[in-house]
């Protein structure tokens, strides 16, 4: 569920197919879909967001459903919003299913591990990654793009598991400090004052400048074609880690590919989220509480091997990665289909 201005019908069929593949690389028995309304929440009170999440939930009640489609948090949609949508859903439906939504607070049936799910999965990606061409933590910068639900835990457990973070960002522009950042401390700026301007943290940049900074790794994780025909020759990272969905337009794609930069695909980068969400759906489904550990655990496993799938298949057929992850996707959904 994305609750952005930008939302358009292309925009949720795009990301629709995305799940679809994204729930196929990483085998779990989910298809696609996604639902959007086009609104800009900080202009939105308390109460307007609630009346409106559960006006929507409402209003699609008829297509949702345990067994038919899921719905978890996207952009400016977050747990408090899957709470309202979840509560308004068995109102009118008279179904007291958990299973419904996902991205729930604990309280009301969420997993253990789903708020940091997408940022963590993307960092079990990077590990392997890093363990399969050898480069160490220590000498790996990242700059990150975006810091909502996953750009921050991105970065903090990218940190927390050795990697220099030296460049983070929100819509308005972001902060570079070559030392390393203090995560919390940028975070508590952007909660305190709304944005990064002005933040001492570290130098101030523009969102384009941050995609073009000399780093080992760079993690869009905002919106969608920010690595485009115009600025794809002027990437100067080793790899990119999509944790946004669709951060690199097919133009730019094949630049990079051209210039050897290796991308790891959203579909396979940022499927932590799903993953976890499939968790919670079969936590509920099952009436079963699993804990963090377990959970970090199974999404852990899930996450490197579906990594290893994807570069092995690459190198068989000597292909980028996103290719690789789309064949291994489409295969899986045809054998279903047939
Ligand atoms: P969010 O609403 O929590 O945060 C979005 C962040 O992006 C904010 O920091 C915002 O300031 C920043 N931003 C917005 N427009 C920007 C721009 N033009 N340039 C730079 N920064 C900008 O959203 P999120 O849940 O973190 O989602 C981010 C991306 O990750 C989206 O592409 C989303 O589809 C994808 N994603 C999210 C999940 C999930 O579980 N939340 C799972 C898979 C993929």
């Amino acid at each position: 569920m994305r609750f952005s201005p930008e939302v358009s019908k292309e925009e949720v069929m795009a990301l629709s197919m995305w799940m679809t593949w994204k729930c196929a690389v990483v085998d779990i028995p989910f298809g696609g879909g996604k639902g959007g309304v086009v609104v800009d929440t900080r202009d939105l009170s308390a109460g307007e967001l609630e009346r409106l999440s559960r006006v929507f939930a409402a209003s699609i009640a008829d297509v949702i459903g345990e067994n038919k489609d899921v719905p978890a948090p996207d952009m400016y949609t977050n747990q408090q919003v899957m709470a309202w949508m979840l509560d308004e859903y068995r109102r009118v439906s008279g179904n007291n299913s958990l299973a419904v939504f996902t991205g729930k607070p604990l309280e009301m049936g969420g997993s253990e591990g789903r708020t940091e799910a997408t940022g963590l999965g993307g960092v079990y990606v990077l590990e392997e990654m890093a363990k399969t061409v050898g480069f160490s933590p220590a000498k790996t910068r990242i700059a990150i793009q975006g810091m909502g639900n996953v750009g921050y835990y991105f970065a903090k457990l990218a940190k927390e598991a050795g990697y220099r973070v030296v460049a983070l960002s929100d819509s308005k522009g972001g902060v570079y400090n070559g030392e390393g950042l203090d995560i919390e401390g940028v975070m508590a700026y952007k909660e305190e004052k709304g944005s990064l301007e002005g933040c001492k943290s570290g130098r101030q940049i523009t969102n384009d400048e941050l995609l073009e900074l000399e780093v080992e790794v760079l993690v869009p994780a905002a919106v969608e074609s920010v690595i485009r025909l115009d600025n794809a020759e002027k990437i100067k990272a080793k790899y990119i880690v999509e944790m946004a969905n669709g951060p690199v337009d097919p133009q730019a794609d094949d630049i990079l590919w051209s210039r050897e930069i290796v991308s790891i695909p959203d579909v396979l980068a940022n499927a932590g989220g799903v993953t976890v969400s499939y968790f919670e759906w079969k936590q509920n489904v099952d009436n079963e509480k699993w804990s963090g550990r377990e959970v970090y655990e199974k999404l852990e496993a899930i996450m490197k091997s579906s990594f290893a799938a994807v570069w092995q298949t690459s190198r068989e057929y000597k292909i980028d990665l996103r290719t690789a992850a789309y064949i291994l996707a489409v295969k899986r959904v045809v054998e279903q289909m047939k």
